[in-house]
């Protein structure tokens, strides 16, 4: 038996319990992985608050990451004891994922966690971190380069936004990191913004063109937020929108498309294939500066995962939330 948060639903509604879970009610899959560290993302909170409806089938284990040891594996690329990450395929919201001290997955969902990151670091970067290197290499496709200008970066104290302040700063990009907590400029300066935006003023509903501010943008808001980020990028600029912080809608005018030839690029790190996803790995590897990764890492035992989740919800959480759950393993 091992620990796992577990969420079931009733007539009365969803309920969500720290409980024990026998390997035998684990789901089908090639290999089994001893989980190590699992962690918090924004998806988690919504699958454990259940204000939003990302778990589709009843009972679940939720956490769309985890980064473990195989213990058992049926699949010719794994082998017991090697160290694997999985964001993720669905996991956590329609297969159980990986806040549990193991979880049984579909090899070809695996990536094998490249030397020079530990178990603890990998979701330290977790789908956030993986997600925002997906941004910047999209950024960097449209051949946004760092001598086009500044980068915006928004919900930047944030999980994905501050790791993807962190990569494009070592990447030589001048970056201005927008933040509803300007209490946290330190740590944004201390991971390489070089200015800081108030999320105030691009809250407001505005002009469907502005000044040209910014040659590029990694965006979690969505919404009026993305809206005037659109509206503030420079001629042929482009923009990663990967999330929906502020919101699911967009208020926004083609202007930027036709009169600037602005690129919405849209990142989705779920269905990511495999070669593009072992490529983000690879440079997250080679380029994150593992001493600006843990100043973001904030540790929370199991036993305090389902109080931490509507913290996210609250825009309250700094960084990255990282959950141990056999730390002995790495
Ligand atoms: P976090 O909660 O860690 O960060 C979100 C940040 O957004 C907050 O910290 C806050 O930053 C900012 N924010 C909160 N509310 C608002 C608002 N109303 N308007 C503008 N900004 C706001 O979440 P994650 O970093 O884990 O995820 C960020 C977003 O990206 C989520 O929407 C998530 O669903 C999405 N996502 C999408 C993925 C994909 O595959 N497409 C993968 C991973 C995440 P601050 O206080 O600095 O303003």
């Amino acid at each position: 038996m091992f620990d796992a948060i577990q969420i079931d639903k009733s007539e009365e509604g969803q309920s969500v319990t720290l409980t024990q879970v026998s390997p035998d009610a684990l789901p089908e899959g090639d290999v089994l992985v001893d989980v190590a560290y699992s962690t918090l993302n924004y998806k988690d909170a919504l699958a454990i608050t259940g204000a939003s409806p990302v778990v589709r089938s009843f009972p679940m284990v939720p956490g769309i990451d985890f980064s473990g040891i195989v213990a058992e594996s049926a699949h010719p690329d794994f082998k017991a004891g090697d160290r694997v990450v999985l964001n993720g395929w669905g996991v956590g919201e329609k297969h159980w994922g990986g806040l549990a001290g193991q979880a049984r997955v579909k090899g070809d969902w695996l990536v094998p966690l490249p030397d020079g990151i530990s178990l603890k670091q990998a979701m330290a970067i977790g789908t956030a971190g993986y997600t925002a290197m997906l941004c910047v290499m999209a950024l960097d496709r449209q051949g946004v380069t760092p001598e086009k200008g500044e980068i915006v970066v928004t919900g930047a104290a944030g999980g994905v936004g501050s790791v993807a302040v962190a990569l494009l700063a070592k990447r030589g990009y001048q970056v201005a990191a927008v933040t509803g907590r300007t209490s946290e400029t330190d740590y944004l300066t201390g991971l390489g913004a070089s200015s800081i935006v108030d999320r105030a003023e691009l809250s407001a509903p505005g002009r469907p063109l502005g000044k040209e501010r910014w040659a590029g943008a990694v965006d979690v808001a969505g919404s009026t937020v993305l809206a005037n980020v659109l509206a503030a990028i420079k001629y042929r600029g482009a923009v990663a929108a990967c999330g929906l912080a502020a919101g699911m809608d967009l208020p926004a005018s083609v202007a930027p498309f036709i009169l600037r030839g602005v690129t919405l690029v849209g990142v989705d790190s779920v269905m990511c294939p495999r070669e593009e996803r072992m490529e983000a790995w690879r440079l997250l590897a080679e380029e994150l500066d593992l001493d600006k990764l843990d100043s973001m890492i904030t540790e929370v035992p199991m036993d305090k995962v389902i109080e931490t989740a509507p913290l996210f919800l609250e825009g309250k959480i700094r960084g990255r939330i990282v959950v141990p759950v056999a730390p002995d393993l790495a």
